[in-house]
């Protein structure tokens, strides 16, 4: 988790949105401070993207929230996504009591990175 101080403006929009927004700590009227796992910043970080890019039309009917967007990826960029959270360690057999063993990280939707086997899955 980081915390960031995020653009009100437009984060209330990508949250409105139903999209991952983290979790919110303080909200100000310029200014709120979200906590942000990867996933959240990620996607966050890819709307904002999105938004900035609007030219034309798109962008002066959205305007109050492509300019906040822009302002958005400006903060974030100030600091790295945070770092994977580990969910588990692969149990995929490969028989004579060997497994996988490999740590599975949730920006990979607890899929493993090694051979390729969701995490929930029970070992055979
Ligand atoms: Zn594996």
């Amino acid at each position: 988790m980081t915390t960031i101080s995020i653009p009100t403006v437009f984060y209330n929009d990508h949250v409105a949105r139903d999209l991952p927004g983290g979790k919110v700590v303080r909200v100000g009227r310029v200014y709120s401070e979200v906590d942000l796992d990867r996933a959240s910043w990620l996607d966050l970080a890819s709307d904002a993207a999105l938004y900035d890019g609007f030219v034309g039309d798109d962008y002066r009917e959205n305007r109050r929230v492509c300019d906040s967007a822009t302002r958005t990826l400006a903060r974030l960029k100030m600091f790295d996504p945070p770092a994977a959270a580990i969910l588990g360690v692969c149990q995929r057999s490969y028989g004579h009591g060997q497994v996988c063993g490999e740590d599975v990280y949730d920006d990979t939707d607890g899929i493993c990175a090694h051979c390729g086997t969701p995490i929930n899955q029970e070992a055979r």
